[in-house]
This record gives structure tokens, C-alpha cells and sequence, in this order.
């Protein structure tokens, strides 16, 4: 935990890079469909690769809900920028940290912080999404190390990644989570390739693709954790992602509404400004409390998970509510902008487009709602039953 001071210069360097330079350049990165390497490079150096790492490896040591408040600056910037480097602070990272061995903790984890390697973290498949305890990438014990066959699809960051957090089944008796394993897998490893780049409907600076296993050999080293321990892995790096993806809602929420209040402020119609009718009044409102309800629970998850309590539920209940919210943010601050909202010309169009996809990744909403749900049926009605 940083002190509060050094906090303070943080956000406030943070707050003036996404104003004067990645806000303006949202139109030529989502034209370009990659976020500038200057800006990458510039993020870098302010310490952004390694936001959710400790400082013995040369990241910034912050705990989750100091970098839960950078989130909510960082994104109201286009979500591209943060995707870029999201992986390395998130499921890219999360699993060497707590399940690496010193070796790996030493060989990737300093590069991931400082940006110089880019992280991607493959769980899904063609056939399996939500469904993910049955995947079938397959990793077979094979003269003292292991073969990884199969196909990962819709990899973030995968055509621009060094190293591959890969969930496969390393027991082909198992159907279920039980028989599946992690392991680490670097770039230049033979029978790793990467497919075309997605084309997708958002997101333009930040890349996914198919990332295919093909008699793809790695020694025994590679195993992340121990063998069976994949799922759980899989699922504690989710958990604390979702953390991440309902904080990245939440800055995107605050930004939508800055947008809308300011369109609202000059937009005149019947003789005076947009703002002054009542029914856009209830919009902004509608807007403002939800991005206000989405930011409390986000910032009391993340302090749940910084005491060490569980918060497994409450991370489910933060992506579901945050990234609903925004959709529904971004669709009234396009209502509020008319016309003008669904042209190129100003940047809601892209911002709609890009929100989309956070109800998806991470766990669908349904999934969240399954998790929510079925942990409170396993809990149970009581009067003392805490949130
Ligand atoms: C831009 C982008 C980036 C991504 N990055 C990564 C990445 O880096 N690594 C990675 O591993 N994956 C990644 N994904 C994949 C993502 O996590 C999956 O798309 C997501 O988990 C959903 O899986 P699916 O697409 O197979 O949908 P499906 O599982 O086929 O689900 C289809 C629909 O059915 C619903 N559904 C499924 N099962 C149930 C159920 N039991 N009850 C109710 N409803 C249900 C879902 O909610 C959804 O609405 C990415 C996806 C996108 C779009």
C-alpha cells in the first residue's frame, strides 16, 4: 500500500495523461485499430503494465482497491487502452503470482510488470465458453515434459502476447474441472500459432485471435501450480478479475455521463439547453446513481479482497450490476446526443460499440447471476446474513 501522497501523484499524473493524451487520440487509434506504440510505451513508463504487482517485481505494489480508483481514471479513456494492458495486471498475471514457482515468478513477472512482454490467458475454446470446466485442449505427459493439442479462441492480446496462461485437460479420463491443468507457455515455443486477428464489433485497439496448439511440446517446468489445480486457478484469477472489468464499467460509466452532461449544457432545443427538460434531467439522474451504486460496490469488494475475505459473490454481483449499467449508460448518453450520438463524428458511437463486449468476457452476465445465486442458496436465508 502506497501512502497516501505518492497515491495522490499517481491518480493526479494518471488523470492528466488520460485527459491531454489518450482522450485525444480515441479517433486515430480506433482508425489505425491499434493503440499507438508512443502511448504504449508512455504507459509503460508511468507503471500501468504493473499495477496489480508487488514491488519486488518492479510493479507499483498497489493493493486492489488503490488500483480499483486508477481503473475508474484510466478508463474513461476508450477500453482499448486498458485491454492492452489489463491481461498483465489480470488472469496474465494473477496465476505465476500466487501458483508460480520462484523460477517462473523470476522470469516472468518483471517483464510483465514493465510492459517489455505482453500477457494472454487462454480458457475458452470453439466449443466451450461458460462451459468451461469441459474443455477439451488436451495435455498428454510425454518424454519427461508435455504435448498441449487444441485450439483457444477470441485470446485478448494473443497476436501481441510473449507468454500463454493455457488451461488444457492433462487427465483424459475427466470430464469435469478436475482434470485440468495449468500451464505456462512462451511465444516462440513450436506448435504454438496464432489465427488471424478478430474482427470485431468494438475494442478496435485491442486484439483477439485463435491461439492453436498443434504437437505443441513444453517441458515439465511449464506446469503452473500442480497438476489438477487448473480450474481453480482459472477461477480465483476470474474472481479478482471481475473486480477489474466492473472498475473499468465504472470509469467508462463516469466518462459516458461527463459527455452527456456537457452535450446536455450546450445542446439548445425549444428555446433552451437539453438539460433543462425534465426527461433528460431523468436520464442524467438515472445515469449518475447507478454509476454512483456501481462505484460503492466496487470499491467494497476490493476491500473485502485486500482484508482477505471471501468476496467470490460479491465480485459476481460488482461485474453483473457495473457492466449492465454501463450498457444502459452509454445507450441513454447516445439518446441524449440525438442524431449526433450514432455519428462517427463524435466519440459515444465508439464508446457504445466498446462497452458491449464487458457483459460478455470474464463470465456472461448469466454466469454471474449462476454464481450469485447459487452461493446464496448454499448460504441460505438467516437475519444475520451479511451482504
Ligand atoms: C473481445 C473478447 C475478448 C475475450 N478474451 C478472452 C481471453 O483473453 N481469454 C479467454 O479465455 N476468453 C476470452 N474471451 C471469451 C469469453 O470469455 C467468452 O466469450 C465468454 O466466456 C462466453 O463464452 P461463449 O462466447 O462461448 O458463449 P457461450 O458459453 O456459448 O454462451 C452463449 C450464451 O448462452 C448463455 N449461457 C451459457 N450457459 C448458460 C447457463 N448455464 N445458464 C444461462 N445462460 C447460459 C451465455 O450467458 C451467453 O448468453 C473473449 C471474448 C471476447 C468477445
Amino acid at each position: 500500500m502506497l501512502d497516501r501522497e505518492t497515491f495522490g501523484q499517481i491518480t493526479e499524473t494518471l488523470g492528466r495523461f488520460v485527459a491531454e493524451q489518450l482522450i485525444p487520440a480515441e479517433p486515430a487509434m480506433a482508425e489505425a485499430g491499434a493503440v499507438p506504440p508512443g502511448l504504449i510505451a508512455q504507459m509503460a513508463e508511468l507503471g500501468l503494465f504493473g499495477m496489480a504487482l508487488p514491488e519486488e517485481w518492479g510493479g507499483l505494489g498497489l493493493t486492489l482497491e488503490e488500483e480499483v480508483e486508477l481503473l475508474f481514471i484510466l478508463c474513461r479513456a476508450s477500453l482499448s487502452f486498458r485491454s492492452v494492458l489489463g491481461i498483465n495486471n489480470g488472469v496474465g498475471s494473477y496465476g505465476i503470482l500466487r501458483y508460480g514457482s520462484d523460477a517462473q515468478k523470476r522470469r516472468h513477472l518483471p517483464r510483465l510488470a514493465s510492459g517489455e512482454r505482453i500477457a494472454a490467458f487462454c480458457l475458452t475454446e470453439p466449443d466451450f465458453g461458460s462451459d468451461a470446466a469441459s474443455i477439451r485442449t488436451s495435455a498428454s505427459r510425454r518424454d519427461g515434459g508435455w504435448v498441449i493439442e487444441g485450439t483457444k479462441r477470441f485470446i485478448t492480446n494473443a497476436p501481441e502476447a510473449g507468454v500463454f496462461t493455457v488451461i488444457a485437460r492433462s487427465d483424459s479420463g475427466s470430464r469435469d474441472h478436475k482434470g485440468l491443468t495449468a500451464f505456462l507457455v512462451e511465444r516462440n515455443t513450436p506448435g504454438l500459432s496464432v489465427g488471424p486477428t478478430d474482427r470485431k464489433l468494438g475494442l478496435a485497439g485491442s486484439h483477439t485471435a485463435d491461439v492453436v496448439f498443434s504437437d505443441c511440446r513444453i517441458p515439465e517446468e511449464a506446469i503452473l501450480g500442480a497438476e489438477g489445480e487448473g480450474f481453480r486457478i482459472a477461477m480465483s484469477a476470474l474472481e479478482r478479475g471481475r473486480i477489474g472489468i466492473a472498475a473499468s464499467a465504472v470509469g467508462m460509466s463516469l466518462r459516458l455521463i461527463d459527455e452527456a452532461l456537457a452535450y446536455a449544457g450546450e445542446r439548445r432545443s425549444f428555446g433552451k439547453p437539453i438539460g433543462e427538460h425534465q426527461l433528460v434531467q431523468a436520464m442524467l439522474a438515472d445515469s449518475e446513481a447507478e454509476a454512483f451504486a456501481a462505484r460503492s460496490m466496487v470499491l467494497e469488494a476490493a476491500r473485502r479482497y485486500d482484508a482477505g475475505e471471501p468476496c467470490g459473490k460479491q465480485a459476481s454481483c460488482c461485474k453483473l450490476f457495473a457492466t449492465e449499467a454501463v450498457g444502459r449508460i452509454a445507450d441513454r448518453t447516445l439518446q441524449i446526443f440525438g442524431g449526433a450520438g450514432y455519428m462517427r463524428d463524435y466519440p459515444i458511437e465508439q464508446l457504445y460499440r466498446d462497452v458491449r463486449v464487458l457483459r460478455i468476457y470474464e463470465g456472461t452476465s448469466q454466469i454471474q447471476q449462476l454464481i450469485i445465486a447459487r452461493q446464496m442458496m448454499r448460504d441460505g436465508a438467516s437475519p444475520l446474513r451479511r451482504q
